[in-house]
């Protein structure tokens, strides 16, 4: 029995509604009826001003990007603990990165470190809530109102998690979502761009129906349409589309299957945490987070090898996460690494991410802590 790392979910009724798509609605192409669904599902249930659907967070954040104007020489600050899609966007658009160190506890952008990184070229923060725990929002958005920044959550991963009561991805000017098959919910590949910013919204259907106002002209609210402004395709099909619906309304007991599994894990293996052995994820205070992933921290990259290699051998598949993205190639050229990287790689390094997904079965779960446990205990030799 291989256990993968993960398996895409799938509740019940997807196929009933991609039917629906094709056989009763005839319309294949984006925002028809499931993708409407889609964006009043999150404007209610995450109290935003305006969702959009689009073909993935990599594009709701090149959205973003151009939505505040990004021009070559902007400075932007973002962690090198990251997916290339958080910076890519921004990239594209002439901008230079700044990177600043994380915190260890959460792997998330170290907040007291923003402010120091600030230039008058500075245009937004851009923070990660990694593994769908909520950076520091107040001290961040503290900061951006001083120095006059925009900030533009990266909430890929953090769709159903809160910060103080708030969802994540809706504290920010911008908020985006990942509906890719990896993620909590998905559609295949996907994404959503949320809106906070009211001088944000029209801009926004603009720019993601090729830069023209065609969707002002199927509300009729004007009598044709026209180019107004740059843009692209960033609009889902529908059969996507329906695929999320059915997801959205099993949202509750999609996030409780994952979050019985992540206890598990901890429960499993607390023990080892408090020998000091292993570290496992913090979850501070104010933030209720969604069970996207669940990692232990090993000694150092030797033994993530060595531990990687022994699940494999148990038919389990355990992965690593992220190669800062300031020692790559393409971060040396695009980005600078503000002061020391005391953290960002060492504490990558260590990381290591157990399977989880919608479905996990209990005995699977627990035989990937027993094995974990063998590792550490030295009877796998
Ligand atoms: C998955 C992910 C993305 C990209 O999402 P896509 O929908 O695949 O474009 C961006 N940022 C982070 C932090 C992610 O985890």
């Amino acid at each position: 029995m291989m256990i993968n790392f993960n398996k895409p979910p799938h509740v019940g009724k997807e196929i009933e509604y991609i039917k629906q798509v094709i056989e009763k609605n005839n319309k294949l192409c984006g925002d028809g009826p499931f993708t409407k669904k889609c964006n009043a599902w999150f404007e209610e249930k995450f109290k935003t001003k305006q969702c959009l659907m689009t073909t993935s967070c990599t594009h709701a954040l090149e959205m973003a990007a151009i939505l505040i104007d990004i021009k070559p020489g902007d400075e932007i600050i973002v962690p090198s603990f990251t997916f290339v899609s958080t910076v890519n966007a921004f990239v594209l658009r002439g901008a230079k990165l700044v990177f600043v160190d994380i915190r260890p506890d959460t792997m998330n952008i170290d907040e007291s470190l923003i402010e120091e990184a600030v230039t008058e070229k500075t245009k937004a923060i851009v923070p990660v809530h990694y593994a769908g725990i909520s950076c520091e929002m107040d001290k961040i958005m503290e900061i951006a109102k001083k120095h006059n920044l925009y900030v533009i959550e990266d909430a890929a991963q953090g769709v159903m998690a809160t910060y103080k009561g708030n969802a994540l991805g809706t504290m920010g000017d911008i908020g985006c979502y990942s509906f890719h098959e990896t993620k909590n919910y998905t559609m295949g590949e996907g994404g959503a761009i949320i809106i906070q910013d009211e001088k944000f919204i029209d801009r926004a259907e603009i720019i993601r129906e090729k830069g023209t106002n065609r969707s002002k002209f199927f509300r009729g609210q004007i009598d044709k349409y026209s180019w107004v402004d740059m843009g692209s395709s960033y609009l889902p099909s529908e059969l996507n589309a329906a695929y999320l619906y059915a997801q959205l309304e099993e949202a509750e007991s999609i996030n409780n299957n994952r979050l019985n599994t992540w206890n598990m894990y901890y429960q499993g293996l607390k023990e080892l945490k408090e020998e000091g052995v292993i570290e496992l994820p913090h979850i501070p205070k104010d933030c209720e987070h969604n069970a996207h992933m669940f990692y232990i921290k090993c000694k150092d990259l030797e033994e993530r090898s060595n531990i990687i290699k022994h699940l494999k051998k148990n038919e389990i598949s355990a992965v690593f996460h992220y190669i800062p993205l300031h020692s790559s190639q393409a971060g040396l050229n695009y980005g600078t690494f503000h002061n020391k990287d005391i953290y960002t790689t060492k504490e990558s390094e260590r990381l290591l991410r157990l399977p989880l997904y919608y479905g996990l079965e209990k005995d699977k779960t627990e035989y990937i802590v027993d094995k974990i446990i063998d590792f550490y205990r030295g009877t796998h030799k």
